[in-house]
Parts: C-alpha cells; structure tokens; sequence
C-alpha cells in the first residue's frame, strides 16, 4: 500500500489466531475452533475492518476528504467508520435512523461516534427506507462523499472479507459466521475450498441477503439459519445472556449480544436438539462487535434488571 496515502491503521497488526473452543456444551465428535477476528484491531473490530479497507483505499485513491453512511442507534458499522474515518483522515457524516434519538442523550454508540468527530444526521425510521429522498431533504448532496452503504457491503467489502480464511483454515469442513447484511458471508463463501461448507445465522430479518450474496458469491455451498425470530437489534433476552455469560466464563471468549453471541447460541442449541446437519470440524468467527456490549448493558440498567452482558 503506497505510504502517502497515510493508510497505517488498515495494516493488521496481530494476525487473528484460531482457538479451540471449549463448552461444555458442545461436547462430542465436534471440533469447533474460533478465529478471532475481533482481535486484529483495537478501534475497527473484526468484519467492519475487512469491509473498510479497500474502499478505504478508494476513497483515498479518488481524493475524497469525507466518507457518508447510514446506520441504526446501536450500529457497529457506524462505530468503525466513525473510528477508520478518524485514523485515516476522513471527516465522517452518517445518516441515523430515527428522528426521535435526536432530543434525547445519546447512546453509547452514538456518542463514541460524536466524539470521532462524526456528524450525526437523524432521519424518521419511514424517511431512512428512501435513502435518496432522505439525502435531499438534509440538502446532502452524495457527490461531495465517498458514499458506504448501510452495514458497509459492496464489492470492495467482499473482497476484504476474502482475507478472513487463510490456507491452513482449510482443516475445517463448514465455517460458520453470524449474517447482518451478507457481505461479510459472500467473502468467506468466495474463499472457502470445495469440501467447505459456509452456515450463516441470520440475526436480521432481510428478504434480500440471499440475493445480495449471489451477487458477490459463486460457490454453492452456503445455508442461511435464520435466528432473528428470538433476537434482535432491540431483544436481549434473558437466556441468550445467560449463555453469554457462561461462555465467558468456559472459555474466556466475550461474544457480543447482536451477533456473535446469538450464532454461538443457536448453533448450541441445534447440535444439543440433534438439529445440527453440517459438518462437525467447524470454524466459528469471531466479527467482533465489542462496542454494542455498553448500549445493551445501560439499557437493561435502565430498565431496572440485574441482568448484565459479560466485558
Ligand atoms: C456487522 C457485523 C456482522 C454482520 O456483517 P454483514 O457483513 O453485514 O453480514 C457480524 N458480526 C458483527 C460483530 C458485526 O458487527
């Protein structure tokens, strides 16, 4: 990468490592391992890195000084380009759903965001579906930015996400990997070798993943196991933190409450109700997410439980 693009934070520092995962849950004839991809840097954590890079570079590349996106109140993509944007000298803008967060404090997220020096533009959850309509009535023209989609997925994202599996990954017989978008799962499916199998846990409910990754991913092997009808964005129930907590405590891994956490559980509790019908050499990934972890944790305080996420 050429210096004077002044790109240092898109260098990994520490290669993800891969560690077995041991639950006591998951007992057996399978093998499962995690690649921690949530380690490879400090700020922008795991996926959300892969993703940025090479429109980073781009973005560089095309003499753009500011980066727009959009993204929900607890989004983790808004926090890695508030982050990226401010190591790699962007100024950042982001469209935020929901005109109501505007009057009230803002989140954890949101003020991390605030103070990277994002600018933060609140539109009604109806205006933020008509992505362009809402640009004009903020009179935001996109010519004047690099422009990244909600969640980050473009082809420049896929192909970051290409470099999550390396050669010796080819051990595992099925990757598994939590699905917001896609795009982070049509990198893993266009890299992975033909006795791979890539299983997606859908944690957002989405009519368009499967044709989005399609459109990035060749290889047929892939499945999508939706998970969304017990979790979510706004649902943290009571026994998906309890399971996160007990998985820090067995392993030392923290998983985060929208994506990582809700993947691990329901894989659990497919292979414990005999469901699990993939292969049993299995790679989970770890995207990271950590950032989330503050929001949901002031939320369920808020609401007067004892519950609390893992740190
Ligand atoms: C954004 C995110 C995902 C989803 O990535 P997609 O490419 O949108 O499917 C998964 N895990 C974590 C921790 C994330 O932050």
């Amino acid at each position: 990468m050429p210096q004077h693009l002044h790109l240092h934070m898109l260098k990994i520092a520490n290669p993800p490592v891969n560690e077995p995962l041991h639950l006591s849950e998951l007992q057996g004839e399978l093998e499962v391992t995690i690649k921690r991809e949530d380690r490879i840097h400090p700020d922008v954590s795991g996926n959300k890195f892969r993703k940025l890079k090479y429109n980073l570079i781009r973005a560089k590349k095309e003499g753009h000084a500011s980066l727009l996106t959009f993204g929900g109140a607890f989004s983790n993509h808004l926090a890695a380009v508030a982050a990226a944007g401010q190591q790699c000298g962007f100024q950042t803008h982001a469209i935020v759903r929901g005109e109501e967060l505007k009057d009230s404090p803002l989140n954890p997220t949101l003020a991390y965001c605030k103070r990277l020096g994002m600018e933060l533009h609140f539109v009604s959850r109806s205006l933020y579906r008509h992505k362009e309509k809402a640009l004009s009535e903020l009179s935001i023209s996109p010519s004047d930015f690099y422009v990244i989609p909600e969640g980050g997925t473009n082809a420049l994202a896929v192909e970051g996400c290409r470099e999550i599996l390396t050669k010796t990954d080819t051990d595992f017989d099925t990757i598994a990997v939590a699905v917001g978008t896609g795009g982070t799962m049509a990198g893993l499916i266009q890299s992975v070798a033909d006795h791979q199998q890539v299983v997606g846990f859908q944690v957002v409910k989405d009519i368009e993943i499967p044709r989005r990754i399609r459109t990035f991913a060749t290889h047929k092997r892939w499945t999508l196991v939706p998970t969304h009808d017990q979790v979510g964005y706004a649902k943290t129930p009571k026994a998906l933190i309890d399971f996160a907590v007990k998985v820090a405590d067995q392993t030392g891994v923290v998983l985060d409450p929208l994506y990582t956490a809700p993947m691990v559980w329901h894989l659990t509790k497919k292979w414990k109700e005999n469901k699990w019908s993939f292969g049993n050499r299995i790679l989970i990934i770890h995207t990271g997410g950590y950032q989330s972890i503050a929001g949901v944790n002031q939320r369920l305080e808020e609401q007067k439980s004892s519950l609390r996420w893992p740190l």
